[in-house]
């Protein structure tokens, strides 16, 4: 005998078990069945059926209608290690915990007589005897006639969130330990309901000052919805009770409300007269939001175990759709038609396919895979879904069954618990476990090679807090702490990247930076950001901090780093406070030499030193000069020259670079005045000006300021700023091209440039780079043919060509020859100033 069930509640979508797998039963059935279609479908129900019980992510048991065990599910000893032939004739109430064996049968009796079935958390015993948790639903199945002929039930394991809350629980006891060590307001309130003393603490934890209180209604600082809470705890007092414990919201000088655990008792003058109440208060924000945290995630725990049902796929075996269960539209908003005969792996996010793909080898080899994936919906959105994938043998054919489960609000819900165990309850910011997680994921991912990019740890200490809290409480401390978290959260860009250490401590970590000596330019920011003074119950603190700074590269260990990090910032401490100091003494002279020659640069700027000068551009063809190229000169004071090579580097790790292009720019502009109509100017643009906020409007602007025709500039740029093209810099380069702008590809064949962008982007033509020109002297063949095949790549396309470091008349002629159509080198002239 075939029923079709639906195990849980009325809410899972129908998934049909076929029970006691008893095929000669099924086969009685089978012959009442005339019509030969019908019989198909019925087979293909049968099969599915049989496919789900095997199949499906939940646990099912069925038993008889005395509770005797008929047959469970592969899950079902994947979640409770109970083996098939371990539980196959025997009571179900094996499963039931010892200690409550008796309650919870009593239960399930209790339950299924008084409704259709029903849902509960329960204990359950494996075989070792060890229990896990899971959520259970038992349905009973009745036969045509409405009788019970058995029951089945559905299991989820649900111990991974037991396990979440107990880490919660855990952090929430913590808290209340320093909750219980905190600082209690205590207030006097006469009979008519006004505060007549307040006690000092509640300038540190609610920001008042005692005076300010005292004689105004003790229910004005309460929320307005708590206020007949504290009206009833009044009216008990007034009835003898004392000790009344109850939470409310206070109104902070802040002008924030903060839940508090306040306690009231009667106070009483020497004859025993009610004069009064004494009340005591707590701030217990942190902790009633934590306990909100945790009951909003168990709610939608619960809304998913409710609604859970399974989406059913049959794959082929080279990977299309077969057979979609209908629950594919409550769960995928697929029609079934749609999906059918496409690749299942096109319905997975491209970004997890590769995992998915990875684990695929197992089921077509009969095992089973499972994983979590994003699902793509109908309307273009995902889902994370856990999927199960197993392999049927069906005669001759083999297909996957693909089970699927909505795992969105799980995955959610564990984010957010993760969030609240990971982070520090004070500032919100992470704890250390986290972050050192964090940085050795950093330091994984980092080039190999030595002289490659490096993660950079800064220890944050703030300095003298210890005075602080010794001179007012450590209630003042810890808005010190909060000020300076919010301080640095200003200076970092990802807050995951800022973590709370031990004490007074921060840890700032710097990704993937290229060089060590540049996490002293941040640390100097940090240094300045968390300054300021800060009001301490009508006193003023001025912060300072000392931080420490460690370096690593592929290879290192996060607790090490941050252990150095921390003794750099003692030493930060001993030299003076308010400082900075590097693990590494070469990376601490390389900082002060950075952020000297900086301030050169700027200064140089400022005094006109920054010039340029200019090289010729010559037809190869006859020998004619069709324009100059701008180079950067550094003229300082006392005549000394000093080449671009020497001051760039650090000018393009600032802002610096953008103000020296346009420095450039504009000096070439009026240059470029005075020269003949037909020759033009090219200026280098490096790749943070290109991307600098409002490039077009200053070019456009320097343009029309000096009256030349936009189509004598040319304007180069390298393969490699091409790397960082987005659509942004595409429209600019156009739009400077529609007014007649020309962009060169300068060392051309030196980075990584594409065709396709040669071909995209409005380039008017290439700047062969000058070690072709030199392997051309040196006879070097490779650099002959490649040379050569640029020059017809740019024919092909249209681009002009120019040739750079021709220094002999042989390269001038073998490039002729090849077909470039301009010379640069010294052949032709050295950069120097021009008119
Ligand atoms: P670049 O744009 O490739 O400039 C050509 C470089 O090759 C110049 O070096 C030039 O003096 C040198 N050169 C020209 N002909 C010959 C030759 O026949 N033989 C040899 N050995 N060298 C030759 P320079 O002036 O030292 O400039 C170096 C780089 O600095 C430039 O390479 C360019 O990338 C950058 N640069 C110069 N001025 C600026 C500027 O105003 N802005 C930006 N962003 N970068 C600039
Ligand atoms: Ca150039
Ligand atoms: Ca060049």
């Amino acid at each position: 005998m075939t029923e079709t069930i639906a195990p849980g509640n009325a809410r899972h979508s129908s998934i049909p078990v076929q029970q006691a797998g008893d095929d000669a039963s099924a086969a009685r059935s089978a012959t009442a069945i005339d019509d030969v279609a019908e019989q198909q479908r019925y087979e293909t129900q049968l099969r599915q059926s049989e496919a789900v019980f095997h199949n499906t992510l939940e646990g099912i048991l069925v038993t008889d209608e005395d509770g005797i065990v008929l047959r469970v599910n592969p899950a079902f000893t994947a979640i409770t290690g109970w083996q098939p032939e371990q539980v196959v004739g025997r009571h179900a109430q094996l499963l039931a915990s010892a200690d409550h064996r008796q309650e919870e049968i009593d239960w399930v009796r209790g339950d299924l007589t008084s409704g259709p079935g029903f849902q509960r958390e329960f204990m359950i015993t494996r075989p070792d005897g060890a229990e896990s948790p899971a959520l259970v639903s038992v349905n009973p199945i009745p036969d045509p006639t409405g009788a019970v002929t058995g029951y089945v039930a559905v299991i989820t394991d649900i111990s991974d969130r037991v396990r979440a809350e107990r880490a919660l629980a855990e952090s929430e006891k913590n808290y209340r330990l320093l909750a219980e060590n905190a600082v209690d307001v205590v207030t006097m309130v006469d009979l008519s309901g006004a505060f007549t003393w307040v006690s000092p603490s509640s300038r540190d934890v609610c920001g008042y000052e005692p005076a300010d209180l005292i004689g105004g209604r003790s229910t004005m600082t309460v929320h307005p919805l708590d206020v007949p809470v504290v009206e009833a705890v009044m009216a008990r007092a007034n009835g003898g009770e004392s000790g009344i414990y109850h939470e409310v919201r206070i109104l902070t000088a802040a002008g924030q409300y903060h839940w508090m655990a306040v306690t009231a008792s009667n106070a009483v003058d020497e004859d025993g007269a009610v004069v009064g109440h004494i009340t005591s208060a707590r701030d217990i924000h942190d902790l009633v939001l934590a306990r909100q945290a945790l009951a909003d995630s168990e709610h939608r725990y619960r809304l998913l175990a409710e609604n859970a049902s399974d989406v059913i796929w049959q794959v082929s075996t080279d990977g299309r759709l077969e057979w979609a269960s209908e629950s594919v539209t409550a769960m995928l908003g697929w029609d079934p038609g749609q999906v059918l005969g496409r690749m299942a792996e096109e319905l997975i996010h491209p970004d997890d396919r590769y995992r998915a793909s990875a684990t695929d080898g197992d089921g077509h080899s009969g095992g089973t895979t499972a994983g979590r994936y994003r699902m793509l919906r109908a309307d273009g959105s995902f889902r994370w879904m856990s999927l199960h994938q197993r392999s049927v043998h069906d005669g001759d054919t083999t297909f996957q069954v693909v089970t699927l489960r909505d795992v969105q609000e799980e995955v959610e819900a564990r984010a957010e618990l993760e969030h609240v165990i990971e982070h520090d309850q004070l500032t919100g910011l992470a704890k250390l476990p986290a972050t050192l997680t964090r940085i050795d994921a950093l330091l994984a991912a980092l080039p190999k090679r030595p002289q490659g990019r490096t993660v950079a740890v800064l220890c944050v200490g703030v300095d003298s807090l210890k005075s602080v809290n010794e001179a007012f409480t450590y209630a003042a401390g810890d808005r010190v702490l909060i000020t300076v978290a919010t301080r640095l959260a200003s200076v970092c860009d990802n807050p995951e990247l800022l973590a709370r250490g031990s004490g007074d401590e921060f840890l700032v970590v710097l990704p993937n930076l290229a060089s060590g000596a540049d996490a002293g330019i941040v640390a100097d920011q940090i240094r300045l950001a968390c300054k300021g003074t800060i009001t301490i119950g009508g006193h003023p603190i001025e912060p300072t901090v000392s931080i420490g700074i460690a370096t690593g590269q592929h290879g290192s260990r996060a607790e090490e780093l941050v252990r150095n990090a921390n003794l750099a910032k003692r030493q930060a401490k001993a030299n003076g406070h308010d400082r900075y100091e590097f693990v590494d003494p070469r990376l601490a002279n390389e900082a002060r030499r950075r952020l000297t020659i900086e301030a050169d640069i700027r200064d140089g700027l400022r005094a006109g030193q920054l010039v340029p000068w200019f090289q010729p551009i010559v037809e190869l063809d006859g020998g004619q000069v069709v324009g100059y190229e701008a180079l950067v000169r550094w003229v300082r004071p006392d005549g000394s020259l000093v080449l671009p090579d020497q001051f760039l580097p650090f000018a393009e790790r600032s802002t610096l670079i953008t103000e020296l292009d346009f420095a450039v720019l504009t000096q070439s502009m009026q240059t470029l005045k005075a020269l003949p109509p037909q020759m033009h100017v090219a200026v280098n643009v490096s790749a943070s000006t290109l991307t600098s906020p409002d490039y077009l409007e200053r070019v456009v602007e320097t343009l029309s300021r000096s009256g030349v025709d936009p189509a004598r500039l040319h304007l180069e740029f390298t393969e490699t700023a091409l790397l960082g093209v987005t659509d942004r810099v595409r429209d600019i380069m156009s739009d400077l091209a529609q007014l007649g702008v020309r962009w060169y590809v300068d060392d051309f064949g030196t980075g990584y440039s594409s065709i396709a962008h040669l071909r995209d982007l409005p380039i008017a033509g290439l700047k062969l780079d000058r070690s072709f020109t030199s392997g051309l002297a040196a006879d070097d063949l490779t650099c002959e043919r490649l040379a050569k095949a640029l020059a017809g790549l740019a024919d092909g396309l249209g681009l002009d060509t120019v040739a750079e470091g021709v220094e002999t008349p042989a390269e001038a002629a073998v490039l002729r020859a090849q077909g470039w159509q301009h010379g640069q080198g010294w052949l032709y002239g050295r950069p120097a100033p021009l008119g």
